[in-house]
């Protein structure tokens, strides 16, 4: 049985204009959030967005690290695996491109032979490749069918303070199967491989970079603030660069109250935000612990309440 969703999933579609303007347009003309003034641009957050309770170097740095991994995700096909009813299940077979987020977790490196897609049917693979696992909502990417037909972007964050020529370049990564998919709790997980030298100099870094927030959260020894509640949603909306909503976890009714672990929150979500990584932060909970664990958005069912898929992900 599918997560049971009181609400709308937020993957995007476009019309058949070219991207870069459906994209403005949608987020020009949403009706949800007029002005998406709440959506703070990834580069300019700082410690004045930090919730109260949270304005802490570490908690910063924390959104900073996810906020890196956080990717946009573009699903140019729907599968015939979709069950009847499921969300683009009247779209089944069809080339119907939706567009959502997600985040990476795990990078790997292999001397052996790549079997990219671009190797894949040659004679000559690569040697030396990296496998990138990316997290996001069952919803956005249903299956290995789906994997196949995903273009990931790295770095899509559109920061204006600076000039073209020191922006991070943006990077594609493509999808080669779904490794873990869970319907209860709208959760899967897109292996890709790559042998590009750009992408694997950069994706080097993010393992010295885990290391490093690993050792700063086992060692932070904050004692936290009684009645502190923040979550902080990192995402595309709209097929938008970056950007981060800041609000407070509520009753999870909205989910049916199925079970404990899916979250809602009234940070505010657009369609495209649909599994980006959800930070949850609560009283009581302000040790390591709570930073272990990420959720993806997955439905909102009014302007000011969303809700996560289950919670199985840990320290990414
Ligand atoms: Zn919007
Ligand atoms: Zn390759």
């Amino acid at each position: 049985m599918a997560l049971l969703v009181f609400g709308e999933y937020e993957c995007e579609v476009f019309g058949n204009g070219p991207v870069e303007a459906e994209s403005k347009n949608t987020w020009e003309n949403c009706e949800k959030h007029f002005g998406h003034a709440s959506f703070i641009p990834a580069p300019q957050f700082n410690m004045d967005h930090m919730p109260e309770g949270f304005k802490m170097d570490l908690h910063l740095h924390y959104v900073r690290y996810i906020s890196k991994r956080t990717v946009r995700l573009k699903v140019g096909y729907v599968s015939w695996g979709r069950p009847p009813g499921y969300t683009f299940a009247a779209s089944r077979g069809e080339k119907r491109p939706h567009w959502g987020s997600g985040w990476i977790n795990d990078v790997s490196y292999y001397d052996g032979l790549c079997f990219c897609q671009k190797c894949a049917d040659k004679p000559d693979p690569k040697i030396g490749y990296c496998t990138v696992k990316v997290h996001t909502a069952l919803h956005v990417v249903y299956d290995t069918e789906e994997a196949q037909n995903t273009e990931i972007d790295l770095f899509y964050d559109g920061d204006l303070t600076l000039k073209d020529s020191e922006k991070p370049k943006v990077l594609k990564l493509y999808g080669i199967r779904v490794s873990d998919a869970n319907i209860k709790r709208d959760l899967s997980t897109i292996m890709c491989v790559t042998h590009e030298k750009s992408i694997l100099n950069e994706l080097s870094t993010f393992q010295a970079e885990k290391r490093d927030m690993w050792k700063a959260l086992r060692t932070h020894a904050a004692t936290p603030p009684n009645n502190i509640n923040a979550c902080i949603i990192i995402s595309h909306p709209h097929g938008q660069p970056k950007k981060i909503t800041v609000g407070k976890l509520v009753n999870n009714l909205d989910s049916g109250g199925i079970a404990t672990m899916f979250e809602s929150y009234d940070a505010n979500t657009c369609r495209g935000c649909s599994g980006g990584p959800v930070i949850v932060w609560r009283a009581g909970e302000v040790n390591p612990d709570p930073y272990l664990v990420l959720a993806p958005h997955c439905f909102s069912s009014r302007k000011d309440c969303g809700t996560s898929g289950g919670r199985p992900f840990f320290f990414c």
